[in-house]
């Protein structure tokens, strides 16, 4: 038996379906710093209870929900992975959430090399030691495995963060 949960993730419920009823005057729009200040703290706070290695596992779990929500928002009509990398790349223009590209695909879409430009989560941060997009890492394996319904594992190879000034993600089908 499931346990009681306050705040079960639905789209509709916890995001909100009508934005327009929402917020009448200011609309759907907020500030990155605001997206930003949400997110660095919580990841603060996780890291701070639990360490480093729980904190981005937590946030890529959270990542890979995110992703198959909005593979059925956004992504669902997509039949073939052309089609679907043109609806993430218009999704992630039109929503402000980064320059999404497709650098190379295997021919059995076994693996891809995607890259996302002006990241909503790191573009422009300093530079550390270490990639930061763990939450995108999840986000497009939620993505990936919602519309292929295979197992993906995703990886961030480059992130603003390590010099790069674009995050690119390695993301390798899983052998089932
Ligand atoms: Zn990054």
């Amino acid at each position: 038996m499931e346990t009681q949960r306050k705040y079960k993730f639905d789209w509709d419920n916890t995001v909100g379906a009508d934005m327009q009823v929402a917020r009448p005057s200011l609309g759907p729009n907020t500030r990155i710093e605001v997206y930003r200040l949400f997110q660095f703290t919580l990841r603060d706070v996780l890291e701070q209870h639990y360490g480093t290695e729980a904190a981005d596992s937590l946030f890529r779990e959270a990542g890979v929900m995110a992703g198959k929500a909005f593979f059925e928002k956004f992504l669902s009509g997509a039949d073939n992975v052309s089609s679907l990398t043109v609806k993430i790349h218009e999704a992630f223009t039109q929503l402000g959430i980064g320059i999404f590209r497709v650098e190379s695909a295997e021919t059995d879409n076994s693996r891809f090399i995607f890259t996302v430009d002006e990241d909503l989560d790191c573009s422009g941060l300093a530079d550390t030691a270490d990639v930061v997009c763990v939450y995108d890492e999840g986000f497009i394996r939620g993505v990936l495995e919602c519309f292929s319904g295979k197992g993906f594992d995703v990886k961030e190879i480059d992130c603003w963060c390590t010099g790069s000034r674009t995050c690119r993600f390695e993301a390798k089908m899983l052998a089932s």
